[in-house]
């Protein structure tokens, strides 16, 4: 009897030992035997599981400097599940800003309220800007998935001129998106800078693509540069992507505003539901040390931190990537500011293909 209890005993502390290692190839700190920089794991359990469509798997990837890699396989939702989506567009130019999302002009986030679109003339210096019915108040914008695609279409022209343009969830369901960031780290030899636009969509995405002229070649990258990044820049906790900017000078010109929700999102029949700024709503990991807390993953598994520290001061000493290290964290980005239309600019590691 004594004897079986301790056999029970030795193969529990086994197993336990096993896994222990196991956790610990797959959520330690590491330390790279080139640069002896700290490199810490992808943990695959920041992610939040009900904005999941299946539990993570790890899948061996291509990788962007020819070697493979295992990478964790996160399909999204794209559905965030810790907050509400929305509102983009107020009724109305009496609504307060509850009732309205935000919008992004000259590198300053405004709340959107009932006056924000009622003085848009007026902040942006052109008086063609007439997003309202002067009797009513009422605010012009999309009401259907049909209203939101054509809007967003660039040769749609002046039928949808001062519109607000909003996309609801309802017309996005059952939206999946699948993601590849390796689980380990790695630091490519040269930087991957990102293209200029919205790569990722098509001329009915919901946004604008900026386009190159006729008779230019997209841009590709500069010569004796890193070949570019995939568009999307990272993933939130809640599998909800950080998009590439939106083509703001794009969206204005056609008078026309595409709000981001509070949480710095809004919609495309394309995309679904992504980010365009960094405001904090979505879920983030504070830090024991007064530096800003985590909100997600790059697409080369580098970790994303808030762009200010408790204290509201902004790093100093990024890269041309908006990246730095630090012996905790090891090397990580900090977004930029949520007025910027942008989050990091460019990629320290390599990326699954
Ligand atoms: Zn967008
Ligand atoms: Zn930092």
């Amino acid at each position: 009897m004594k004897k079986t209890t301790f056999k029970l005993l030795t193969l529990t502390l086994l197993l336990a030992g096993f896994s222990a290692c196991k956790d610990k190839a797959k959520n330690s700190t590491s330390t790279s035997e080139e640069s002896g920089e700290v490199v810490v794991n992808v943990k695959k359990e920041n992610f939040l599981t009900a904005s999941l469509v299946e539990p993570i798997t790890i899948v061996s990837k291509e990788m962007s400097d020819g070697t493979t890699a295992d990478c964790y396989k996160i399909v999204a939702s794209g559905t965030p599940s810790e907050h509400e989506m929305g509102p983009w567009c107020p009724d109305n130019i009496s609504d307060d800003a509850s009732k309205g999302g935000v919008w992004a002009v000259d590198g300053e986030l405004y709340d959107i309220d009932g006056e924000f679109i009622k003085n848009l003339g007026n902040l942006l210096g052109d008086d063609t800007w007439m997003l309202y019915d002067k009797e009513t108040g009422e605010i012009t914008k999309t009401k259907t998935k049909d209203e939101c695609n054509d809007a967003a279409n660039p040769n749609v022209g002046e039928e949808y001129k001062n519109y607000c343009v909003e996309c609801l969830p309802s017309y996005v369901t059952g939206m999946s998106h699948t993601y590849y960031i390796p689980v380990t780290p790695k630091k490519a030899e040269k930087a991957y800078k990102f293209l200029k636009g919205h790569p990722g969509g098509g001329p009915n995405d919901g946004e604008r693509p900026e386009r190159p002229k006729d008779g230019e070649r997209p841009a590709g990258p500069p010569p004796g540069e890193n070949s570019t990044a995939p568009s999307n820049r990272g993933i939130a906790f809640n599998g909800v992507v950080f998009n590439a900017p939106a083509p703001v000078d794009a969206i204005l010109s056609a008078y026309t505003i595409a709000p981001f929700d509070d949480a710095g999102g809004h919609i495309n029949l394309h995309e679904g539901y992504h980010y365009h700024a960094a405001t904090g709503v979505s879920k983030k990991i504070a830090q024991d040390d007064n530096h800003a807390p985590m909100i997600g993953y790059a697409m080369d598994g580098y970790p994303i931190y808030a762009n200010t520290d408790a204290d509201g001061n902004e790093a100093t000493d990024l890269d041309e990537s908006r990246g730095h290290y630090d012996e905790i964290r090891g090397y990580h980005y900090h977004v930029d500011k949520a007025g910027s239309n942008n989050f990091i600019d460019g990629l320290r590691g390599v990326y699954a293909l």
